[in-house]
């Protein structure tokens, strides 16, 4: 039955329509306006079909953390309001909040009588393709009402089928710009008693404040160490903890457990280069084989034309440290060992 669930929706209106929806959310209001049209067209088509129900949805998700998100749902057929209805869903976030419209709308449209095809209006294709996905995912339990409330309807006629219909909602189109303005009129604050969360909104609570902790320890220059090189984005913004794609260190170098190693030394100031010998005590000479007092960390990322034949102008950059070590891989390791791992 779910095979036929996912036979039956169609989550796209034409084979140009996936492509479209990539650039429209990346390009915004301007190609988005060139929908515009073909959403017109579509619609005035579904407005004559006298089996077709057209469902808008729409979630909403406040800035201040004040406020419930809230989600509103309006149901056509042709030109006559069937019913409308909104409400509040806590915490969640704004995907979350667009699947619970939806599940409102999926369980709404199938109880009007004389419908084959259910329309559903909707700004976030990523939320319909959760709404028909019973596997384990925030909100799961919308998407396991969306699944059973559509079994149970595809069962009683094998001609229903329900589409899913992209809408940018920076184009305020429509009815789907009519459950927008809906559901942004409804503003209730979080109560007293617990509001519920939902998984995705607790795991980007959990996510940003170990953010918030990475950051603030990181400012503390006891932590960081004295030694710590201070790198720098290309934009010359310096680089912060992040736990996106393992964080902006191990993405750039974790391809190499050497070469990390060895950056890990570069980094924190624990190479075996002669100013850490200096710095440590260590009864080995200071200066550096080109002939300069001290081989300093600065002095072999920048100057030294001994052993390291390429340097780079911004070597605060991380992309120009990965490239210097790619040329001089053993240029902070120990030179016992062929891979410079100590
Ligand atoms: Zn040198």
């Amino acid at each position: 039955m779910l095979q036929k669930i996912t036979n039956t929706v169609d989550l796209y209106q034409d084979q140009a329509d996936l492509a479209n929806l990539a650039s429209l959310c990346s390009t915004g209001l301007s190609e988005a306006w060139d929908r515009r049209p073909y959403l017109d067209e579509l619609i005035a088509k579904a407005r004559i079909e006298p089996l077709t129900v057209l469902a808008a949805t729409d979630g909403s998700v406040p800035q201040s953390n004040q406020y419930q998100a809230a989600l509103a749902t309006i149901i056509y057929k042709g030109h006559c309001e069937l019913e409308r209805t909104r409400y509040v869903s806590g915490r969640v976030t704004a995907p979350d909040a667009e699947l619970n419209a939806i599940s409102c709308a999926v369980r709404l449209a199938v109880k009007q009588a004389n419908c084959q095809h259910i329309m559903v209006f909707t700004d976030s294709m990523g939320s319909a393709h959760r709404a028909v996905d019973p596997s384990i995912h925030s909100g799961q339990a919308f998407s396991l009402s969306v699944c059973r409330a559509l079994q149970e309807w595809f069962k009683a006629d094998d001609l229903r089928r329900i589409t899913f219909v992209y809408i940018p909602s920076a184009l305020q189109w429509d009815i789907h710009g009519e459950a927008h303005k809906y559901v942004t009129e409804l503003k209730v604050r979080v109560g007293r008693r617990k509001t519920d969360n939902s998984i995705d909104t607790l795991c980007s609570k959990a996510a940003h404040s170990v953010l918030d902790s990475w950051s603030s320890t990181f400012q503390d220059p006891t932590y960081q160490g004295s030694e710590f090189l201070e790198l720098q984005w290309p934009d010359r913004q310096p680089i912060q903890p992040s736990y996106l794609n393992g964080g902006p260190w191990l993405s750039t170098f974790g391809h190499s457990i050497t070469e990390f190693a060895c950056v890990c030394q570069c980094i924190t100031g624990h190479t075996p280069i002669r100013a850490y010998y200096r710095r440590f005590k260590i009864n080995e000479p200071h200066g550096c084989t080109c002939g300069a007092a001290l081989q300093s960390r600065q002095h072999v990322l920048f100057c030294c034309r001994d052993r390291y034949s390429v340097h780079y102008p911004h070597p605060r950059f991380l992309r120009d440290i990965a490239s210097f070590l790619k040329h001089n891989p053993t240029a902070f390791g120990f030179n016992w060992d062929p891979s410079g791992v100590g």
